[in-house]
């Protein structure tokens, strides 16, 4: 390419073309002129003819020769044939003249063609003046003038053309130059569009290659239209099945599926719309139909002249990342026994309910659903049992809510509902719920079959509405938590509607927790003895009751402080101490003369202790007590759960000498075959039966029947509650039970019990 916009290669290449042309027509035209001046005997002329026909033979032959040389011999033939003919032919052969300078500024160059000129021009001159050639001029006689005339008029021609030629010859030069220059450029760019070509080759390769899945859509800016794909490279083929010709020209949307969030393709379509680049995380499907997440950079492509063209769009596989964040957020928000929302959830979705209630949206409701005697069957039948019954509850709980209901699980057996959009009428929205907690209730109550094994529960349901202004999430679940106390309390299976005073009785417990906790340490608690007598009316026993009186003077009834010491669980330090005051008191009456047998309340979660039979022991051995001179007062719930075990215990501390009573009989639950089972030594009939006797039939009925089964089992029998002649008289006959009761003694400290027993020696009453 370089070589042809190169002047001297042309003018090498027309110099030789030339040299062939001439050597060919000087041949042709030398023979017949040659042989014509041989035969008119002008032999120089002949020899001048082959002379120089030889001689351009031998330049246009020896090319090795440097070009310049052999143009400049070319141009000394042409000068040596011009003057020649001068000389031969005449002033007409100046004509030949004419080539040398012409030939000089094509082949050559200028300054070599001027000097040409001025040589044909001085020989022109010379030829004339000498007398050479006839150099004529009309009317000019003088031959010198006429010489200078001939002479000038050739080279003003001569100029004239050689100028004319040289210019030519430059101004071809400069087109070749710029030609040269323009291709040079054009070579340039052909080897950068190579370089790009390759680099390209390179990217798409490696685009194909990547693991990344790569689209490359046209980009079609009416509204709405979609934007057909042109490009899918190999992994976007391997991860959603589709292959290249089968994707290709499609939307992008036939990605997506039912599961696709529309809000999510909205937003990417908004900025489809606006030409910006958007970033997403979106569920995709496969060819098959598989969901896959795939988080996704969809960025515009604008061609050089800035107009956008093109979307390339880089998605990744993010299914794996998706799934175990999914799992993580499961384990953190749900419960794992049941699948349910758990506490945190039920927590944020509470919030948010209290949160519209206050910002003026509808009502909603919390049921607080706590299982009655789970932990029975948890005891009694095994975790995987308990397990089961709580997955079954946790399912027959959602099926009587409305799917965007909340129904969640606390832990244990406490489960939570939580109701959406009550409306905004305050006793229409509590009717709805305590509606619905009716059918929870209905729902738990029915049978289920567990590994073979027929189960029912009940529960007890707190139901609380938002209602106060200003209630936090926290509050209104407590509202409800306190409502299912009250719920429990009210004998279990029901439902209670919060009210403002459950609220002060809850506050009020929980000061008393409080209080308890640091009851013993403040020595704010004091054993009282209340005296027990047989038939003939004397002393035969004591029992044992606590007594609380707070910091500020005010007494707290057992009745009161007893249920919170066993739900807290301080009931267990209450009762080992309780366990050696009794001891105490029975060492201060033996040493008084009145060794009375003495009767300890303990409560089944102290019994339950694991050590408990330890702690009995320990406090035996340190006191000196003889075992056989203590009581101990279960109530019949303790003997309703866990039986064998129960039992079991019960004669491993008969082994010491304990003797058990079963305290607040007839008021349990009416089983009486365990009765036969475990080593009783007594059963005291409840104060209630007592209350109306004689008069009551019923009641009297009742304490009959107690005193003729506790006959037929050889139990002894302790009445409580006596308060009237009437009822000791009534109770009094041969074989009649023992009896308890204001009429013979009131609870009183240990003090005012040794002044009675040594004041009487005698009936206490
Ligand atoms: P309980 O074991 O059935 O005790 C008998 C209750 O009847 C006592 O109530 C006693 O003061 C009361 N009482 C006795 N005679 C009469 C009477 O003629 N009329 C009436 N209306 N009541 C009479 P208290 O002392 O208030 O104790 C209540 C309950 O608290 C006890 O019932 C017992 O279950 C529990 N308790 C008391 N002290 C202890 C204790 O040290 N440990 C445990 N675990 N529980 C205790
Ligand atoms: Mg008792
Ligand atoms: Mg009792």
């Amino acid at each position: 390419m370089k070589q042809f916009y190169d002047l001297a290669r042309w003018r090498a290449r027309i110099f030789s073309k030339l040299m062939s042309i001439v050597l060919l027509a000087g041949v042709v035209a030398a023979i017949p002129s040659t042989l014509m001046a041989l035969a008119d005997g002008m032999w120089p002329i002949a020899a001048m003819d082959v002379l120089a026909l030889a001689w351009i033979f031998a330049i246009w032959r020896l090319k090795r020769l440097p070009y310049a040389v052999r143009v400049l011999n070319f141009l000394a033939v042409l000068y040596l044939v011009g003057v020649g003919l001068m000389l031969g032919v005449g002033a007409v052969s100046q004509i030949y003249l004419m080539a040398p300078p012409v030939l000089a500024v094509v082949f050559l160059g200028t300054r070599q063609a001027i000097a040409a000129l001025l040589l044909s021009g001085a020989t022109i001159l010379a030829l004339g003046l000498g007398g050479y050639t006839q150099l004529f001029v009309e009317g000019l006689d003088h031959g010198v003038l006429s010489s200078l005339v001939v002479t000038l008029n050739y080279l003003c021609v001569g100029a004239a053309i050689t100028i004319t030629c040289g210019t030519l010859v430059k101004g071809l030069s400069q087109t070749l130059g710029e030609m040269q220059g323009f291709a040079a450029s054009l070579e340039h760019k052909q080897a950068r569009l190579h370089e790009l070509n390759a680099e390209l080759r390179l990217t798409s390769a490696a685009v194909a290659r990547l693991n990344d899945m790569v689209l490359i859509a046209r980009a079609v800016d009416a509204p709405g239209a979609h934007q057909p794909i042109i490009f899918a490279n190999e992994a976007f083929e391997r991860r959603t099945g589709y292959r290249r010709d089968e994707i290709i020209g499609q939307s992008m949307r036939v990605l997506h599926g039912p599961e696709t969030d529309p809000d999510e393709v909205a937003r990417i379509l908004w900025a489809v719309a606006r030409n910006e680049p958007v970033k997403s995380e979106l569920l995709n499907y496969t060819k098959g139909g598989d969901p896959y997440w795939v988080e996704m950079e969809m960025v515009p492509f604008a061609s050089e002249g800035g107009r956008h063209t093109h979307w390339v769009v880089v998605g990744r596989d993010i299914t794996e990342r998706r799934n175990s964040a999914r799992a993580i957020h499961h384990l953190a928000f749900y419960d794992v026994l049941t699948g349910l929302p758990n506490r945190r959830l039920l927590t944020e979705r509470l919030d948010t309910l209290v949160a519209a209630r206050n910002a003026g949206g509808p009502l909603g409701a919390v049921l607080f659903i706590d299982l009655d005697n789970f932990k029975t069957v948890n005891d009694a039948r095994g975790h995987a049992t308990g397990d089961a019954l709580l997955r079954s509850v946790g399912e027959r709980l959602v099926s009587v809510v409305r799917a965007r209901d909340t129904v969640a699980r606390l832990g244990g057996d406490e489960f939570v509902i939580l109701l959406q959009d009550l409306g905004d009428d305050v006793p229409a929205a509590t009717d709805a719920a305590v509606k619905v907690a009716h059918k929870v209730l209905a729902t738990l109550g029915a049978e289920v079959v567990i590994d073979d094994q027929l189960y029912r529960s009940t529960g007890s349901i707190g139901v609380a509405l938002p209602l106060r202004p200003g209630l936090s999430g926290h509050d209104l679940l407590r509202e409800a938590d306190v409502a299912m106390y009250q719920a429990k309390a009210a004998g279990r299976n029901g439902v209670a509607l919060f009210e403002c005073t459950m609220l002060a009785e809850a506050e009020q417990k929980l000061t008393l927790e409080r209080d308890l906790a640091v009851a013993l340490d403040n020595r704010e608690l004091a054993m009282h003895l209340q005296l027990q007598v047989g038939q003939d009316q004397r002393p035969i026993g004591a029992e044992l009751l606590m007594r609380w009186r707070r910091s500020d003077g005010i007494l707290v009834p057992p009745e009161v402080f007893i249920p919170i010491a066993e739900s807290t669980g301080l009931i267990v330090p209450l009762g080992n101490w309780a366990l050696r005051q009794a001891c105490e008191a029975w060492l201060r009456l033996q040493q008084a003369g009145h060794a009375l047998p003495l009767s300890v309340n303990v409560s089944p979660v102290q019994f339950r202790q694991p050590d408990f039979v330890d702690q009995v022991r320990a406090v035996l051995r340190d006191s000196g007590v003889p075992g056989a001179q203590l009581i101990f007062e279960v109530t019949e719930g303790l003997l309703m759960e866990d039986l064998d075990q129960t039992i079991a215990r019960m004669h491993e501390l008969t082994q010491l000498g304990i003797r058990f009573s079963v305290d607040d009989f007839g008021t349990g639950y009416s089983n009486l075959a365990y009765l036969r089972k475990m080593p009783l030594y007594e059963l005291k009939i409840d104060k209630s039966f007592i209350r109306d006797t004689p008069n009551d039939v019923n009641g009297t009925a009742i304490v009959q029947s107690i005193l003729a089964m506790a006959e037929h089992l050889g139990i002894r029998v302790v009445a409580e509650g006596i308060e009237t002649i009437e009822q000791a008289k009534y109770l009094s006959a041969p074989g009649g039970p023992c009896m308890q009761g204001f009429l013979f003694s009131r609870p009183a400290p240990l003090e005012d019990i040794l002044a009675t027993l040594s004041g009487t020696d005698s009936p206490a009453a």
